[in-house]
């Protein structure tokens, strides 16, 4: 079965209430989209998104712990995010990686947390720009896919996200043949450990604009994209999904 096709955005800590009249001006402009759509705001604005979006749109957390409860000051719980309406939870984005130094292992626990609480866990991977310049690449992404993502990880229940560090919020990408090497090797991988499990979605991430996402979703093993800035404004983000 073909992946099912994923526009995603990732709001980053960036919006209070008000930015919700994006969701209305979105759910205006989508055309019945060919994919589904999900936007990860701020933990604080998910309720309020997910009764405004309704089925249009699915809502998602940008994090949480892999414990289910407890003496975790400032953290949250997957199932407090899916109680606040969350479908999916976006884990081991690269700032977390880089400001909250969370490991592979951590993520891949995050991962089993989410789907434990019956939350789609969106895993994120990518090279920095050293390990790119060093061929370091296609060995860094192999082993954070095999570190990251937890055993009974399925297409239903797991999505994953290439973003390579250098690339976000740069406004550069990879070249068409960076992204399909890199996409051809997850989905090998994926497809060694998983079997029938293996057409999970695979998302490109990184400075995808209007004006790149119609090339970038032509690549081969392409799914769909994470985009963090151009997810802010439903004047971008619209034509993003509308090429997916
Ligand atoms: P960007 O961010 O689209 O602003 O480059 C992507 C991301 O961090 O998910």
């Amino acid at each position: 079965m073909a992946p099912r096709k994923l526009a995603a955005g990732n709001w980053k800590m960036n919006g209070t209430q008000a930015a919700l009249a994006e969701i209305d001006q979105l759910l205006a402009a989508l055309p019945a989209p060919g994919c589904d759509v999900l936007i990860c705001p701020p933990a604080t604005l998910i309720h309020s998104m997910a009764a405004r979006a309704k089925t249009a749109i699915a809502v998602g957390g940008q994090d949480c712990h892999a414990k289910p409860s407890g003496a975790h000051t400032g953290d949250i719980a997957a199932a407090q995010l899916k109680d606040a309406g969350a479908s999916h939870v976006i884990l081991g984005h690269s700032e977390r990686r880089t400001d909250h130094h969370e490991t592979d292992a951590q993520v891949q626990a995050k991962a089993q947390a989410a789907h434990a609480a019956g939350l789609i866990a969106v895993i994120c991977i990518g090279e920095t720009e050293a390990q790119r310049d060093a061929g370091q690449t296609l060995d860094l992404i192999a082993s954070q896919l095999a570190g990251s993502v937890p055993e009974g990880a399925t297409a239903q229940n797991t999505v994953i996200a290439y973003e390579p560090v250098w690339a976000i919020g740069t406004g550069r990408t990879p070249t068409n043949d960076q992204i399909a090497e890199v996409h051809a090797l997850m989905r090998d991988r994926l497809a060694a450990r998983f079997g029938d499990g293996a057409d999970m979605a695979l998302l490109y991430g990184g400075s995808v604009k209007p004006g790149n996402a119609a090339e970038i979703f032509a690549i081969p093993h392409v799914n769909g994209a994470l985009v963090g800035g151009a997810s802010l404004k439903a004047a971008d983000f619209g034509p993003i999904v509308a090429a997916l």
